[in-house]
């Protein structure tokens, strides 16, 4: 059959035929589909999961794999972050059933903290890492991974960045899964890592690598015949490509898809007969440090350009526009010529990020806002659709690091800055994915910090995963429910409120300034779903009271409210969700509801 699939949907059908039988994964752009689209495929071997987090995932495919099943575990890059530890140690003790590690990297980036790198992650922990450039080679990328990770008994990386996981190409295949006999767990003293083991074990890692060298060079490939050579990977690959149409005869390319390990020989005997090399590779300098290394070493000159000499820039993400100016920067200094052919390039009018119309966490921010007013206050955030809290004009968030990171830092700030009141935001799906740990900790030594947890009871970013607050498991058939004011009760925790952030305004925030009143430690669980997933009772018009004093504009920045060019405040019924916010800030009583089908 042929199909048009996104990267990440190509991945998951290349992962189910190829017979993997656990597929685990914590959601996060741009992985998110490789787990939504596998969890569509059923079969009695087959079992798929959203884990608590990445760390937790890999874990559980480890346990998978050791006894002979083939796995995925897949995840964003901040996630492998979280998943390192696993990942190091199993770079060690090995696996038996292939092991897929699948990590989303996130040039630009679009919705991340960090533009990281994974192909850096293989070279700290040994492992070999595919780096596709589209969906169909993704595709037909999996099945070599699955083989080298049984043969060499490792976990391998596999790589893709948000425009190869996003896009979409026609992929021909049969859709029929490899069946495959799950040994079971067999005992073995090299399934516990001791120091001397652990050494004995390094050495073999470092000799499995320079055998699979040549194994893994067929996925690299040269083409061309120019003096110009040109080192690439990724999606970085289709860019060079067009940017060169019309002066083919200039250039030749090296396009690496396995970025560790390198196999010498083929970069060698590629750069023999070549003027210069220009390397065209995403974030970091892997492909660029890793070649001149070996140009040193085998006493090589050429002149080179990339991202050390500046000719390439280190942050964010390359298009065909920007490789066509990087082409003519290095090419007009030389004695090549290549006219300029930019192309105008559409420029789409910038919009500020900003809460959904009708989000809870928007009544919940101000709720706490008001509640403070005139007070010294930190808010710390953390990832998630909350982080929007940051936005004018709710302006709640002061800090924002990594999954869970609200309730840790807000613990440092109170230890250093402690006559100020610190209060912690953070998500449903972040909590069970990391901040517990950082409740444990403030409970134990005596943090006195306020934690709100706004649950919305999904995780909203990524597209509504469920997770155990939800106890809903990834087909919406019934897990255990994991109720969050239990695991704060259960640690100890004395002071817990629950608020409706869509109830009665004024009660709130009388409630939260009460609940605040004295500096103990608290938390406050503000639930109520996603506007996204519930539809409205009825929604909210502007009357004729209205003097236009854009109050209600610019203390919500609800994004169903606007102005138009005559300066008349409207409501947009179809955004509108109903959530009545606006209405307790108008001074002319001139917004109200209407029910669904008046
Ligand atoms: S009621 Fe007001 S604040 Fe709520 S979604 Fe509608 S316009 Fe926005
Ligand atoms: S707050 Fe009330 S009066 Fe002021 S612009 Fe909004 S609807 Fe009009």
């Amino acid at each position: 059959m042929k199909k048009v699939l996104m990267g990440n949907e190509a991945v998951a059908y290349s992962l189910f035929i190829n017979g993997v039988n656990v597929a685990v994964g914590y959601p996060g752009t741009p992985s998110t589909e490789v787990i939504e689209t596998l969890k569509d495929f059923q079969d009695d071997d087959f079992y798929v999961e959203w884990s608590t987090n990445e760390k937790v995932a890999l874990e559980v495919a480890a346990g998978a794999s050791l006894a002979g099943a083939r796995t995925v575990a897949a995840m964003k890059q901040v996630g492998l972050n979280v998943a390192a530890d696993p990942l190091l140690s199993l770079s060690v003790v090995g696996v038996e059933g292939g092991l897929i590690v699948f990590v989303a990297d996130d040039p630009g980036p679009h919705s991340s903290q960090t533009e990281q790198d994974t192909r850096n992650f293989a070279r700290f922990c040994n492992l070999p890492v595919f780096d596709p450039s589209s969906p169909k080679e993704a595709f037909e990328l999996i099945k070599p991974a699955f083989e080298i990770s049984e043969k060499y008994k490792l976990p391998v990386l596999f790589r893709m960045t948000t425009r190869v996981c996003h896009s979409n190409q026609s992929v021909e295949f049969e859709l029929k899964r490899e069946k495959r006999k799950i040994k079971g767990f067999r005992k073995k003293p090299e399934w516990v890592i001791l120091p001397a083991l652990s050494y004995k074990k390094h050495m073999e890692l470092e000799q499995k690598l320079q055998d699979m060298k040549k194994e893994l060079s067929v996925y690299n490939k040269v083409e061309g015949k120019g003096k110009i050579g040109i080192v690439t990977g990724g999606v970085s690959y289709f860019y060079v490509k067009e940017a060169i149409k019309g002066f083919e005869d200039l250039f030749s390319i090296l396009k690496i898809t396995v970025a560790h390990p390198l196999d010498e020989e083929l970069i060698l005997e590629f750069v023999k007969d070549k003027e210069i090399l220009i390397f065209i590779e995403e974030l970091d300098p892997v492909l660029e440090e890793e070649v001149k290394l070996l140009l040193f070493e085998n006493g090589r000159i050429i002149s080179t350009y990339g991202k050390r000499n500046g000719y390439v820039p280190f942050a964010g993400e390359l298009d065909v526009d920007k490789v066509k100016g990087i082409f003519y920067k290095v090419l007009s200094d030389k004695r090549f010529l290549m006219k300029n052919t930019f192309t105008d390039v559409l420029q789409i009018p910038k919009r500020q990020a900003q809460l959904c119309a009708g989000c809870p966490h928007r009544n919940s921010f101000l709720i706490v806002k008001y509640a403070t007013k005139g007070q010294d206050v930190i808010f710390t955030g953390d990832i998630g659709c909350y982080t929007l809290g940051f936005a004018k004009p709710i302006s709640t968030t002061d800090t924002c690091l990594c999954m869970g990171a609200s309730i840790t830092m807000a613990q440092g700030l109170k230890i250093t800055d402690g006559s100020k009141k610190v209060i912690a935001f953070i998500g449903d799906s972040t909590f069970f994915h990391s901040g517990i740990t950082g409740l444990v900790n403030s409970y134990y030594n005596r943090h006195n910090i306020t934690i709100c947890i706004l649950d919305n009871l999904t995780t909203g970013m990524t597209g509504f995963q469920p997770h155990p607050g939800t106890g809903k498991k990834i087909y919406g058939e019934e897990g255990r429910k994991v109720s969050i004011e239990s695991i704060v009760k259960g640690i100890g925790v004395e002071k817990v409120l629950v608020i409706d952030p869509y109830s009665d305004f004024t009660q709130n925030v009388d409630k939260v300034r009460e609940f605040l009143n004295n500096d103990q430690l608290g938390v406050i669980v503000f639930r109520r779903e996603c506007a996204n997933l519930k539809s409205r009772e009825g929604y909210f018009k502007i009357n004729q009271n209205c003097l236009k004093c854009k109050v209600c504009l610019n203390v919500t920045g609800c994004p169903a409210i606007d102005e138009d060019e005559n300066g008349n405040i409207f409501i947009d019924s179809v955004l509108c969700k109903g959530c009545g916010l606006c209405k307790n800030f108008c001074p002319y009583y001139a917004i109200e509801k209407v029910m669904e089908n008046e």
